[in-house]
């Protein structure tokens, strides 16, 4: 039996590969994250074992239960969920990349678990593209001061921006949402210090994913095309 999610992976691999191909961009830079919120361990190993890395969760909860679970230790973490400022202790020490972070005290709390723990992060800020309200994300223009603050920072290390573009049926409606996260990942891009690198733009995901490499993403989010629907969010 062919496995399924393995068959996804392929294909959503395709799709990478002819979009990079379109826009002239190497595959080398792009990362995709599997994204496994509800999604059981079983799959999330399935998933391995056709090669699979990075993974995502959006639940700190679910994303440490699931990481006592698996011995593997070859996976990559990610959490790109909005994050209470008060769990974020629980995923120091045991994740590689925190991609939803908007605000200056998560930062600080970031910063502070991962020296506890001894072991630096990699963090996007998230800002909010859609402009809808109910969507986190910090506004573009919070940005300033959040880098600002992040230039001091010895643990954590801020690699760039995340946004999730609104929910429409027509990928050519996001385009300028992605174009608006590129272009403020360049305008920091500069920025004077060893712990903003800002070269990671997490955006796309499965109905979007061809836009977001049109426009720079380097990290594609993508669920449902590598586990198929969700019943819950
Ligand atoms: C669920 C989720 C995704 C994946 O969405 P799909 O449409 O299933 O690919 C990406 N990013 C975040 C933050 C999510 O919560």
């Amino acid at each position: 039996m062919p496995n399924p999610i393995c068959e996804n992976l392929e294909s959503i691999n395709e799709r990478i590969r002819n979009a990079c191909h379109g826009c002239g961009r190497d595959l080398d830079e792009i990362t995709l994250v599997a994204i496994s919120k509800t999604k059981p361990v079983s799959d999330i190993l399935e998933a391995a074992e056709c090669g699979q890395r990075h993974f995502g969760e959006n639940k700190v909860q679910e994303l440490t239960d699931k990481l006592d679970e698996i011995e593997r230790t070859d996976l990559i973490w990610h959490m790109v969920g909005a994050l209470q400022t008060n769990k974020i202790k629980y995923l120091a020490g045991g994740i590689h990349w925190i991609h939803s972070i908007p605000k200056i005290k998560a930062l600080k709390e970031v910063e502070k678990r991962a020296k506890q723990a001894e072991t630096p992060i990699n963090v996007l800020i998230q800002v909010n593209i859609s402009g809808e309200g109910q969507k986190s994300g910090c506004d573009p223009e919070e940005l300033d001061d959040i880098i600002e603050y992040a230039k001091d920072l010895r643990y954590t290390h801020i690699r760039g921006l995340m946004g999730i573009a609104s929910l429409v049926d027509d990928q050519e409606e996001v385009r300028p949402e992605f174009k608006l996260l590129h272009s403020l990942k360049e305008k920091y891009s500069g920025t004077d210090s060893t712990k903003i690198q800002m070269d990671q733009l997490s955006m796309g995901m499965t109905n979007d994913l061809e836009v977001a490499i049109e426009e720079g993403a380097t990290m594609l989010r993508v669920g449902t095309a590598v586990f198929g629907n969700r019943n819950y969010q």
